[in-house]
């Protein structure tokens, strides 16, 4: 009974996966050509090894559903038919289906940023590509069921245990990021990486500071900024055309402000940068889980008698963190500020934006001293237009996008897209600024700011505004903002003209403003700004993809001086201009 049955759906399982690998080849037959254009006798090898791995999987997991009974295969299939077509949507805008750093990602954004992406995402285009694999999938809803219960469950078992063995062949040997085959298999070895990579990953305690006998009670306040897609270029603080930023450049102008120019972010999507920012680890990838092993500012900061708190309303790296492990990745704490925090303190971000946080940063301030606070802003996450108040006051540069307008390339609509982010810059940037220093009394803090990576702005076509290796998403803003009583001002005076600043720089920079003793330092971190000369310009490197380094990730620098063009913006299109 079992073979009479088993012959059917294995024959069906397999002309089935065979047509599903045909049709994955036809409609992206340039990419499999390109590919194997790129790779080397042995990637060949490889290349063909994987691609029978993954028929075989497309066998494996077709068997399974022609074992279904009618109503549940049904069900799936409407979920394969759901997943080609959020493949395809990915493939048309990244060029990749989802890896397992992207699977990392949508799990680890706040679902406002979430949301921003996916309307990024879709176009029409994509029910071309899925229909043939709707058509295909629906086709088996009207092959027989024959076994019962009891006998699916005995013959899915091997299936099973294949997907199991061949996904974690694929994890150690060929991550899904180096080839890309096939959109519905493909989700499922990225869901595996995923897991085997949380599984592999480091899960104990940070290392611990060596003791300090100590009882410092410092009088001055530190805030560590890290904004959320902010390029660097696009302020006229760093010379951009635009009035974006008039307020910081008429404190700079007041002495005030001591600007770094454009940086280079670690990485290019929020969650790599805030590692490496936090953590003053400074080797791409991070390979010996170094990010989850080091100390954090706030242990040092503590140390050094600061009152820590952290104040994350863009829901990012760290906050993840403490959800997951409030013990063991985080400790040094005193206060942790979310959004729901501001909601119970009645501060309503949804109206006043990041300056709701402005105002927060100076009563902090106004109170006392002693305060080390690092803040991930809201910024200017993708879609632009929710980062402003709807005011023609706050409309500096028109016309302007929609709410939820996606982003299109022809001129008209960069230029759009431009108008928004500016104006998004002046607001979220600019009045920060001036809310914060102009309602500051106690004129003993200083500010590092930086954000956490830049945007691409639809430059070279690009429908995508991070994540990928591009240089100009790692085009960032850097600069120090001080009080006029701030008791080590020479520090920031005495910085040398014409260095050029990495946010692995960033990390050494706030041990020296904290006054952290060398012998206290655990780790050989990169330089501070404070003793960087023009002899350390050189590479700047970052990287995009995956963290840890399994897979899917990139190490690409920033050379001195820079590629032509790099670290410069200009608006799109001939709209009004405000000044
Ligand atoms: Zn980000």
């Amino acid at each position: 009974m079992l073979v009479q049955h088993r012959v059917p759906i294995t024959v069906t399982a397999l002309i089935a996966a065979a047509l599903a690998v045909l049709i994955d080849l036809i409609f992206r037959f340039s990419n499999y050509r390109d590919l194997l254009h790129l790779l080397s006798g042995a990637g060949a090898v490889k290349f063909s090894g994987t691609l029978t791995l993954v028929f075989l999987q497309m066998v494996a997991l077709l068997y399974l559903l022609l074992l279904l009974p009618r109503l549940l295969r049904s069900v799936v299939v409407l979920l394969f038919v759901f997943v080609v077509i959020v493949q395809f949507s990915y493939w048309l805008t990244l060029n990749q289906f989802i890896t397992s750093t992207d699977l990392f990602l949508i799990l680890n954004v706040s679902a406002d940023n979430l949301k921003g992406a996916i309307s990024s995402f879709f176009k029409p285009l994509i029910l071309w590509y899925t229909l043939p694999y709707t058509i295909f999938l629906f086709a088996l809803m009207f092959v027989p069921v024959r076994s019962t219960f009891r006998k699916s469950l005995a013959l899915s078992l091997l299936p099973v245990l294949y997907l199991l063995v061949s996904n974690y062949a694929l994890f150690l040997y060929a991550a899904e990021g180096n080839f890309h085959l096939n959109p519905m298999t493909s989700l499922l070895r990225s869901a595996f990486h995923y897991t085997f990579e949380t599984l592999r990953e480091y899960h104990g305690p940070r290392e611990a500071l060596p003791a300090l006998n100590t009882s410092r009670q410092p009088l001055n306040s530190i805030i560590y900024i890290i904004d959320e897609s902010i390029r660097g270029s696009n302020l006229s603080l760093n010379g951009y055309p635009r009035a974006t930023t008039p307020f910081l450049q008429s404190i700079e102008s007041r002495g005030r402000l001591r600007n770094l120019g454009i940086c280079v972010a670690a990485g290019t999507s929020s969650y790599l940068s805030n590692a490496y920012l936090i953590t003053g680890h400074n080797a791409f990838p991070d390979n010996a889980f170094r990010t989850f092993k080091n100390p954090t500012l706030f242990d040092y900061a503590k140390k050094m008698g600061y009152e820590t708190i952290f104040i994350d309303v863009d829901s990012g790296y760290l906050s993840k963190l403490l959800e997951t492990a409030p013990e063991g990745r985080v400790r040094s704490l005193d206060r942790w500020m979310n959004n729901q925090s501001f909601r119970d303190w009645q501060i309503d971000l949804e109206t006043t934006k990041d300056l709701g946080i402005a105002r927060y940063l100076s009563n902090l301030l106004n109170e006392r001293g002693g305060y080390f606070i690092l803040v991930n802003k809201k910024g200017l996450h993708f879609h632009y237009r929710n980062t402003y108040p709807d005011d023609p006051a706050f409309t500096f540069w028109k016309p302007v996008m929609e709410p939820s307008e996606p982003i299109t390339t022809d001129p008209a609509g960069r230029e759009k897209l431009v108008n928004t982010y500016d104006n998004g810059i002046r607001f979220q940037v600019d009045e920060f600024f001036r809310e914060l220093v102009s309602k500051t009394t106690n004129q003993n803090y200083v500010v590092l700011y930086t954000s956490d990576h830049g945007q691409t702005l639809a430059e070279q076509g690009q429908v995508y505004t991070h994540l990928k290796p591009d240089k100009v998403i790692v085009d960032v803003p850097g600069f120090f903002v001080f009080g006029g009583q701030y008791d080590k001002k020479e520090s920031l005076t005495g910085i040398f003209p014409g260095i050029r600043v990495s946010h692995l720089n960033n990390f050494a920079t706030l041990l020296d403003l904290m006054d952290v003793p060398m012998s206290l330092r655990v780790r050989s971190y990169d330089k501070s700004i404070f003793s960087l000369t023009a002899e350390d310009n050189r590479e700047r490197y970052y990287m995009s993809g995956s963290l840890h380094g399994s897979g899917d990730y990139v190490v690409k620098m920033v050379p001195t001086p820079a590629d032509e063009g790099w670290g410069v913006s200009r608006p799109a299109g001939n709209g009004p201009k405000a000044d």
